[in-house]
């Protein structure tokens, strides 16, 4: 397997970049903001676990998204090549679920590709995005909420993964194609691919 974690600020540019990678590396994308979202226009029960958190700007719940994670490992055979992990990890926690579900099938994360961006950019483009997604956390109110979030839970992982030798840092900001270009020669000089 070959496993990529795209990790980022909310409005980083993951699902873009993501999109690119996976034509590129033929691996597969699992997206939990989509996953979720999926789950709450189909209505499911986990559906309306999710919104409520959502549309607060919080994290779901560590144990619940660890599930879905091993569930979508578990039931999705072309995941076996090796998966972007897009929006996950985002605690610590997450981040050593993800590393005993890799260690048992003999993998691990091969690189996380971080995309770093300032806050005042990042706000701009959550707010311009917030006018075509109809998404109930792209305003104002719930963005700010989304980047203390951020910035308590999911910035440290940065570290974690410097410590493990995984972490690379990508400038998020420029054209689609020359930050795409800068994460495939990290990648590269990373991985050997
Ligand atoms: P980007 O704009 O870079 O794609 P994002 O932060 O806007 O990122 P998603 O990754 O789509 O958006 O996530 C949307 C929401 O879904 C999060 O704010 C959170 O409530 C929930 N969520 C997604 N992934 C996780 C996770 N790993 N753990 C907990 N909650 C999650
Ligand atoms: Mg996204």
């Amino acid at each position: 397997m070959f496993n990529i974690v795209i990790f980022g600020a909310p409005g980083s540019g993951k699902g873009t970049q993501s999109e690119n990678l996976i034509s590129y590396y033929g691996l597969y994308h699992i997206s939990t903001g989509e996953v979720l979202r999926d789950h709450i226009a189909r209505g499911t029960d986990l559906g309306k676990t999710a919104a409520g958190y959502i549309s607060e700007g919080k994290l779901i719940p560590d144990d619940l998204m660890v599930s879905i994670l091993a569930d979508i490992l578990d039931n999705t055979p072309e995941a076996k090549k090796g998966v972007i992990f897009d929006g996950f990890p985002r605690t610590i926690n997450q981040a050593e679920a993800l590393k005993a579900m890799l260690a048992g099938r003999g993998a691990k994360v091969d690189a996380v590709v971080g995309l770093e961006v300032d806050e005042d950019e990042l706000v701009d483009r959550l707010i311009k995005r917030g006018k075509e997604s109809g998404r109930s956390d792209d305003n104002l109110e719930t963005i700010k909420k989304r980047l203390q979030v951020y910035h308590s839970q999911t910035q440290p992982l940065r570290d974690y993964y410097i410590k493990e030798g995984s972490y690379v840092a990508i400038k998020g900001v420029g054209s689609i194609e020359s930050i795409f270009d800068s994460i495939k020669s990290a990648i590269k000089e990373k991985c050997g691919k």
